[in-house]
């Protein structure tokens, strides 16, 4: 059993609805939510208005899901051996005990953006209490916020800026799950074009192939 979990990326205009299987509980989603943070500063690289767009974020949250399951993977930690993200639209699924809502205070487009120096993002979880999920869903998506109280008990809120946290590695700047190196901090996508150049590790590379099980083929 997981804990399941609906996540609702909102601004002004707009409300994008994911769903998670596993540990959607506040102890691992404040640290989740503070790493994407950063993590989506490094994906937008410069173009901030995207910071502000909920599909934008959505498709961003399914892809550092899916770094945090390959560092996972990476690092040989077979409780989180599935090769897919886990985050991921909700579409028809009912079945939770945890609601988050990333809120957009105010959507930035190109031609103000400029304007803005920073922009925050408020993160408020809450556990299921009762009710009908359909009417919260919609006082969700209508900003009646008011209305909330019926169906969800409120346990966390905190506000972020998404911006680079620093840390990130040492040639790109990247801050996500996927770090080869500790120190000096090296990416995997840095790690990767290195070896990619380099004649000795490839050589070993296709040694270790050589002596290397095959994977079986299903019949
Ligand atoms: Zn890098």
């Amino acid at each position: 059993m997981g804990t399941r979990g609906e996540i609702y990326i909102r601004s002004p205009s707009c409300t994008i609805e994911l769903w998670r299987h596993f540990d959607s509980y506040a102890e691992y989603m404040v640290p989740y939510f503070k790493g994407f943070a950063a993590y989506a500063a490094w994906c937008a690289s410069g173009q901030t208005h995207l910071l502000t767009y909920p599909e934008d974020l959505a498709a961003m949250v399914v892809a550092y899901d899916y770094e945090c399951t390959l560092a996972a993977i990476l690092s040989f930690d077979l409780k989180y051996a599935v090769k897919r993200p886990d985050a991921r639209p909700r579409g028809r699924i009912d079945d939770f005990e945890w609601v988050w809502i990333l809120d957009i205070p105010e959507e930035v487009t190109i031609a103000n953006f400029s304007e803005r120096e920073n922009i925050v993002w408020v993160v408020r979880g809450y556990v299921w209490k009762a009710g009908d999920s359909e009417e919260m869903r919609a006082a969700i998506r209508e900003r009646r916020d008011g209305d909330l109280k019926k169906y969800l008990k409120k346990k966390v809120e905190f506000r972020i800026e998404p911006k680079a946290a620093g840390g990130g590695c040492r040639i790109c700047g990247y801050p996500g799950p996927l770090m080869a190196l500790k120190d000096p901090p090296i990416c995997a996508y840095c790690l990767l074009k290195i070896v990619r150049r380099d004649d000795f590790i490839r050589s070993e590379v296709e040694r270790a192939i050589k002596v290397a099980p095959l994977i079986s083929s299903p019949e």
